[in-house]
């Protein structure tokens, strides 16, 4: 199989699970070396650079909290260090702390959009600085769905995966003259055990409503993220790509 990542290297955010550990995977079966992060799940992060490496890719894992601006810096830095350069920046890491308005607490907001958006933040200041240098670069942000419609008991979501999305188009327009790419995906209802803690009966009432009648596969949402950072999208900047199974494109 041709490897459209091969002599690349990529970081990914959120790596040890779910959609970030497919991403891990994607990218490495690509050909890419792959830097990832975690927050505290080490077991985790082992078995996906075990299991990442078996593509005979160079991959290592972080363990970061994206709401620590200096250890953010660290890992591009000690990326940048040791492999020479960075060409591809996933910004997955993510997190929920759903509750109504009312009782929301400025911490559980906080906490969202500190993981969420300025974490993203972070890491895209960090990374475009070897970027420029090289004159090229893709950066994806995982968005949601949840950016463009509203969902009861996630203000602080919907608000960080909103500003995510504005936040790239933001970025796509200052760095394309510097030949870096910035786009988002949107994701609907995955597979992870982000949506693992979800009711059933949500889980069912939400199934009726996508077209393909099911949740996504982690490996679909990161088939689009392989796509995105590779030549085949060269002429692809500033967009949303949502990966929703159609939940998002009718009405009823
Ligand atoms: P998971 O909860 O399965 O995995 C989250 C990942 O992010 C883990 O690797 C976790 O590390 C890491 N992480 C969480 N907080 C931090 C932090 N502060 N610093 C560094 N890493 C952190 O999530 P999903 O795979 O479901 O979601 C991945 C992304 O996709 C998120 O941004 C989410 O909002 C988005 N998304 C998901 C959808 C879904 O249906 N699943 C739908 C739409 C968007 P650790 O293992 O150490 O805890």
């Amino acid at each position: 199989m041709e490897q459209s990542l091969k002599g690349k290297t990529a970081l990914v955010t959120g790596g040890s699970r779910g959609i970030g550990r497919a991403c891990v995977m994607a990218l490495a079966d690509q050909g890419a070396a792959v830097v990832f992060t975690f927050l505290r799940n080490e077991k985790a992060a082992e078995e996906v650079t075990a299991a990442a490496r078996e593509t005979g890719a160079q991959v290592v894992s972080k363990k970061c909290d994206s709401r620590d601006a200096s250890a953010v810096t660290q890992v591009v830095d000690d990326m940048v260090s040791q492999f020479g350069q960075l060409d591809i920046l996933v910004l997955n890491a993510g997190t929920t702390s759903d509750q109504y308005l009312m009782l929301m607490t400025e911490e559980e907001f906080t906490k969202v959009i500190d993981t969420n958006l300025t974490g993203a933040f972070r890491f895209a200041r960090a990374a475009c600085r070897p970027m420029m240098t090289q004159k090229t670069g893709a950066i994806v942000t995982i968005s949601s769905i949840a950016s463009t419609f509203g969902v009861a008991g996630q203000a602080n979501y919907c608000a960080s995966k909103g500003g995510l999305v504005s936040l790239t188009r933001a970025l796509a327009a200052e760095l394309a003259p510097k030949g870096i790419r910035v786009n988002a995906v949107l994701p609907g209802f995955i597979e992870t055990e982000m949506t693992a803690k979800m009711p059933r009966q949500t889980k069912m009432a939400n199934k009726e409503k996508i077209l393909l009648k099911r949740f996504g596969k982690a490996e679909e949402v990161a088939a689009t993220v392989a796509f995105l950072v590779s030549d085949a999208a060269s002429y692809i900047i500033g967009q949303a790509v949502v990966v929703d199974g159609g939940l998002t494109s009718t009405v009823s």
